[in-house]
């Protein structure tokens, strides 16, 4: 079953055109289009709300530190954390990840210790751990991606086959950015859970596309973007578990995570305030807050259902195009929304500036996933991504433009 196309009529950008045809943006996987409910309450929260949280005492002060407070709630409840203050606002994903090696990590490893990734990664959850290894004499060690970027066989075994006692973090991207593989989260946080390692989870991917819950995982820390989840860009979260954070030192250190400053020295706040210097970004957060509520309308196992078939329809639709290489599983239920391919003898750029033509926003190049693409044995790649207001004709509208493309060279 797909959504309803009236879910289309939310989001004003969709009805504009692009080279003098209707825009059929392929591109949520880099950002999501957001709904009139998300940008209302921005609207709603400058025209009435405004001011800086948790720092004033009159009216508005007042209600822009509920604004907060509130969204925060909002958030803990969309993840299934225990506590609200287990929800840390941060700027990106990028940033909560940086939060994560730099703040937690770097006081936590000794050199020999051990710190598995995957070899998915998007270079923001692989630079970071990178420095850590340089800076603690840790080392890194990678779950291989399968053929193609498909699954490896086992990947619970072969996370289990890498684990050892000096192991001390597992962290992976849930659905790869670059050609859509869904990783078992549920299963590789088991078998790292019973080894004793930490478990960061990076759900850019994922958090608005499947039902997520940090409770039933047992991960310890998880991030993503607003911006990803139909929401307003410059604000990420970070779930940091209670007992974590409280090994965390903050990124940034400034105002609002004072308890008592002096000149020589000063003592933090506890909480996710201690992680949160400077103003924070309260209007990206109502926007959030709102974006998470829309989803949770439609439900996200109907988002999921919904993706799903579209994936299914163009895989189907891309394996008949001659010449077209199609990374990642086989299979519509082992992926995210996510279609990444190569045209025999087309530079995927000049292919994307094809698509553009046609009103088909796509990404092209190597999804800062270069490590795996390196290992694909390509430089880069095309990908089409889908969100819930993603519709069957603009799969077809993306077939039939890459069998025009084939036509065309040959
Ligand atoms: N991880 C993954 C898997 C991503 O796809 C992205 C964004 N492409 C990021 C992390 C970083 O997100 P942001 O750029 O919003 O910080």
């Amino acid at each position: 079953m797909t959504l309803s196309r009236a879910l289309r009529d939310d989001f004003p950008i969709l009805g504009r055109a692009v080279n003098g045809v209707p825009l059929v943006y392929l591109d949520s996987a880099a950002t999501a289009q957001k709904p009139r409910q998300v940008i209302d309450a921005v609207r709603r929260f400058y025209e009435e709300h405004n001011a800086n949280a948790g720092r004033g005492l009159h009216r508005l002060a007042e209600e822009s530190t509920e604004a907060l407070g509130a969204a925060r709630e909002t958030v803990r409840r969309f993840l299934g954390a225990a506590g609200a203050d287990e929800i840390v606002f941060t700027r990106s994903a990028t940033e909560s990840l940086n939060l994560v090696a730099e703040g937690w990590a770097k006081a936590q490893l000794k050199a020999g210790d051990e710190i598995v990734l995957t070899e998915y990664e998007h270079h923001s959850n692989l630079l970071p751990w990178q420095r850590v290894a340089r800076e603690t004499g840790a080392v890194l060690r990678f779950l291989p991606a399968g053929a193609q970027g498909a699954l490896p066989p086992s990947p619970a075994s072969a996370l289990s086959a890498l684990l050892g006692p000096r192991t001390r973090l597992v962290a992976f991207s849930h659905v790869s950015n670059a050609v859509g593989t869904l990783l078992p989260a549920q299963e590789l946080c088991q078998v790292a859970r019973a080894r004793g390692a930490a478990i960061l989870i990076d759900a850019a991917q994922s958090a608005s596309h499947l039902p997520l819950d940090v409770g039933a995982l047992g991960c310890d820390f998880l991030a993503f973007s607003a911006h990803k989840l139909l929401g307003p860009t410059g604000v990420g979260v970070l779930y940091a578990r209670r007992e974590r954070q409280a090994a965390m030192q903050p990124l940034l250190l400034g105002g609002g995570m004072v308890r008592e400053a002096f000149l020589d020295r000063a003592t933090l706040l506890d909480g996710p305030s201690r992680l949160e210097a400077g103003t924070q970004p309260v209007a990206e957060a109502t926007g959030l807050s709102a974006a998470i509520r829309y989803l949770e309308a439609i439900g996200l196992n109907a988002v999921r259902a919904h993706e799903r078939e579209l994936t299914g329809r163009a895989l189907s639709l891309l394996r008949e195009v001659r010449d077209l290489a199609v990374y990642g599983p086989p299979d519509a239920a082992a992926r995210g929304g996510v279609v990444a391919f190569n045209l025999r003898g087309v530079h995927p750029h000049d292919l994307a500036a094809f698509l553009d033509q046609r009103g088909i926003a796509v990404r092209a190049g190597h999804h800062c996933a270069q490590p795996l693409h390196r290992k694909l044995g390509i430089a880069g790649s095309v990908r089409a991504s889908f969100h819930l207001y993603t519709q069957p004709e603009e799969i077809d509208a993306l077939a039939n433009a890459l069998h025009d493309a084939q036509a065309l060279v040959r």
